[in-house]
Order: C-alpha cells, then sequence, then structure tokens
C-alpha cells in the first residue's frame, strides 16, 4: 500500500483542509504515516500568516531533497497558503517539488497526484477560483470529530493579514447544505462538528437571509447527542443573537474563541480591527454573565507597529480582565501586500520579544487560576483516544474544550463519559471516571 505523510502548518482551516486531502488519498489507496522519510507522498499544507511559519516551510523543503536523492519516486506537494501566495517561486526555489497546489484546489488533489504518479508532467501548479464556493469534499480527520466549512475566504481587510490575499473574499456555504452535510456526519458516528471559517460571524452576509445564529439554531436544532464548536468568531461583528444561542442550547459548548489581537483602541485602529478595547470587554462580560462557566481563548499580536509600552500594557490589562483560560500569543510579523508590512515604527525585534515573554508569564497565571477552579468538579468528557504517552491513558476533552486525562478502556473512544477532576496543571486536566 502507498504511504502518504500531511505535515499541517497552521490554523483550523489548514487542519481542516489536510483531513479532506487525507480523505482524497484514502480513496486512491494510500494509508498514512507520521514521519515523512516513510513515504511514498508527501505533502505540506502551509500556512503563511508569519513569517517563522513559511521559512519553516522552506527549510523542511530544502531538507526533503535528499530524501528525493534516495527515492526518486517520491512525490512532494505544497499545499495551503505558502502554495497560493508564492506558486511560481516555490518550483524555481526547490524544483524536487512535484506539484503546488491551491487551497481552493484540494477537490483536484487526486488528478493532480495521478499526473506526477503517470510521469504526465514534471511539475504541475494549480491555484484558482478564489470566488467559488469549492466543492464539498469529507473529512478524515477523526471518527469522532468532523469539520465542517461554513466559509470560504474573507471580506475584511485586517492591515497585518494576508488571508484575504490567499482565500479570497467571504463565500458562506448555504444553510441547507452546512446542516445537510452535518447530519450525514452525525449518521456515520461523529459525536464532535467544528463550524470553521475565517470569521465565522460574518457568515450568510453574501448570502440572502441566513445569519450565523440562523445557522447555529439550525444545526443545533439536529436531534441527537453530539457537541458544536465554532472558529473563530469577530468581535467586531459579534451579535447578541449568537450569544442568547449559545445559551440556549446545551449542544453548543461553553467555550469561545474570540480573537483580541491588541488591547490597545489606538493600535485595533491602525490594525483595521473596527473594535475597541472597551467594546471587545463589553462582549466579555455579555458572555459571562449569560453563559456561567464559559471558557474564553484568544489571539494576541505584540509589536504592531507603533505600538508603545501604554498600548502594550492595555493588551495585559485586557488579559487580566477577561480572564482568559488561553491566549495564541504571536510577535507582529511583517507580511508582503498587507498595509502593516509598510507603516511606520516597525517595533526591534528584541522589544517584540521582550513584550512576548511578559505576555506569555501574565496568560500562564492566568490560565492557572482557570485551570484550578475545575478541581473536585464533574466534567463530562467527550473521549478522543489513547494518549501517546501512555496507552492505558485515555485522552478527551470537556465541554470548556479543556483537555481532560484519565484511566479507562478504548472502547469508550467516541463516547461522554463522566470525569471527577482530581488534579490541575495550567493546561491539562486529570481525573477518573465518575459513576458507572
Ligand atoms: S478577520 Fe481579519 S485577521 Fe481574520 S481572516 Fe479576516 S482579515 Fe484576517
Amino acid at each position: 500500500m502507498k504511504k502518504a505523510a500531511i505535515l499541517t502548518f497552521g490554523c483550523q482551516m489548514n487542519i481542516n483542509d489536510s483531513a479532506k486531502m487525507k480523505s482524497v488519498l484514502s480513496k486512491m489507496g494510500y494509508s498514512f504515516v507520521d514521519r515523512e522519510d516513510n513515504a511514498d507522498l508527501i505533502i505540506m499544507n502551509t500556512c503563511t500568516v508569519r513569517q517563522g511559519a513559511a521559512d519553516r516551510v522552506y527549510a523542511r523543503l530544502s531538507q526533503m531533497k535528499n530524501l528525493k536523492k534516495k527515492n526518486p519516486n517520491l512525490i512532494i506537494g505544497i499545499a495551503g497558503c505558502l502554495a497560493q501566495e508564492k506558486k511560481e517561486i516555490i518550483i524555481d526555489k526547490s524544483p524536487h517539488t512535484d506539484f503546488v497546489l491551491g487551497n481552493q484546489n484540494i477537490h483536484r488533489l487526486a488528478e493532480v497526484v495521478k499526473r506526477i504518479e503517470n510521469k504526465e508532467e514534471n511539475h504541475v501548479i494549480l491555484t484558482s477560483d478564489l470566488d467559488e464556493v469549492p466543492p464539498r469534499i469529507d473529512t478524515n480527520f477523526s471518527n469522532v470529530t468532523a469539520y465542517v466549512s461554513i466559509t470560504y475566504g474573507c471580506s475584511n481587510k485586517c492591515s497585518y493579514c494576508i488571508v484575504p490575499y490567499v482565500r479570497g473574499k467571504l463565500r458562506s456555504v448555504p444553510i441547507d447544505e452546512v446542516v445537510e452535510e452535518v447530519r450525514d456526519y452525525l449518521a456515520k458516528g461523529y459525536k464532535e462538528i467544528i463550524l470553521v471559517g475565517q470569521n465565522v460571524n460574518s457568515y450568510g452576509k453574501d448570502l440572502k437571509d441566513a445569519s450565523f445564529a440562523e445557522l447555529l439554531n439550525r444545526v443545533a436544532s439536529i436531534e441527537g447527542k453530539f457537541r458544536i464548536r465554532f472558529v473563530s468568531p469577530h468581535p467586531a461583528e459579534f451579535k447578541q443573537d449568537v450569544v442568547d444561542t449559545i445559551a440556549k442550547y446545551d449542544k453548543i459548548c461553553k467555550s469561545i474563541h474570540f480573537p483580541l489581537q491588541s488591547g490597545s483602541s489606538r493600535i485595533l485602529k491602525m490594525m483595521y480591527r473596527n473594535h475597541t478595547k472597551d467594546r471587545f470587554l463589553f462582549w466579555v462580560e455579555r458572555l459571562r454573565n449569560k453563559i456561567p462557566g464559559l471558557a474564553i481563548t484568544t489571539d494576541i499580536i505584540v509589536g504592531f507597529p507603533g505600538e508603545t509600552e501604554d498600548d502594550f500594557q492595555d493588551t495585559l490589562d485586557v488579559v487580566r480582565k477577561s480572564e482568559f483560560d488561553n491566549s495564541y500569543m504571536y510577535m507582529y510579523s511583517k507580511r508582503e501586500w498587507t498595509p502593516a508590512a509598510v507603516m511606520q515604527n516597525q517595533i526591534p525585534s528584541e522589544v517584540k520579544l521582550d513584550r512576548l515573554k511578559r505576555l506569555i508569564n501574565v496568560q500562564n497565571e492566568v490560565s492557572k487560576k482557570e485551570s484550578s477552579r475545575y478541581l473536585g468538579t464533574i466534567q463530562e468528557v467527550l473521549v478522543e483516544g489513547p494518549s501517546q504517552k501512555d496507552p492505558n491513558v485515555l485522552v478527551g476533552r470537556s465541554d470548556a474544550n479543556k483537555v481532560v486525562h484519565f484511566k479507562g478502556d478504548d472502547d469508550l473512544v467516541g463516547k461522554f463519559v463522566k470525569i471527577k477532576i482530581s488534579d490541575t496543571k495550567t493546561w491539562t486536566l486529570y481525573g477518573e471516571i465518575y459513576g458507572s
């Protein structure tokens, strides 16, 4: 059996796209391996949101030259946002790359791989159509969790973000199609549905009579026991009807990823984010008041051009006040084509690094405190599989998206179990099965 390794970089959209590629390749007879030195086909599903991510892809691609020397039949493909952005450059820089596949062309992966397998062409570059909703492809991520794309692209133009340039403008999947896809996954036994889009609460702006709250209501009204998560909403477009809908249904998990980016209203304005510090805190308060126990995570960029120490202190202030369970924290990285790349007052690397370290320290303190509030509680956990470190230990997630470790049999995978939490670490909860 031919073996494929898919290496995924970047966000939930890329995780979803990799799951779709897995599904396409399974149908072509490929099995999957984690290590690229064992594979007949390697696909790097790339990210270009930060320069560091792009650099890592180029470094890894360069190392693969030796693998190709050892095995001339090895097929190497680059997919994802870097592929979309740098299509010609990739083959010029790394001629051992066989194909470049843009992120809207995954449905044509089989055709591209066959063209290379049959030696019809030395290189295939396929990147096109940022204006349409790509055809649906079922994901192959796990037997428990299914990702469902509800939007593609983004029509916002945050000044640091390259996504609109590589994924195109907002395109929403019609509501009936989303509901049908969710029903299909549930019929196959999936227990968790993650609705994904670059900016989910802009869902429906390009359709008639559809909103994100309505979509959530429709999905949550489907019968049966399952969970719904979504990533990610934009604070500037957040609405009360979404808060009310999350509160209304037990099926919609009580965790939300709510990207802050900066706590300074001045910097948010320069980021073209259309929300302010106060408006962000307003929504956090509303969410917490209406949805007790809600876990909130966020994204934060430090060192945006012109960011002063006072601006940074505003960010720390929001982190403390919002009590985020976790943050994905980054140093600002210049991206070609974006307005922020040519802004004055770019911040020196050492200042960015210092702020990042201080932010991480504050977030770690907050996360530890947030995690400890689960001690002694009973959590309903959806079991995902055995721990990679200890096969006798199972790993699952609570409603609040906390990772929970406990001892149990493999036949619990894909089931909901009650766990009494007996220990908490900053990122992980530990416990025992509660009741029978
Ligand atoms: S909302 Fe802003 S940060 Fe998010 S994908 Fe769109 S442009 Fe990028």
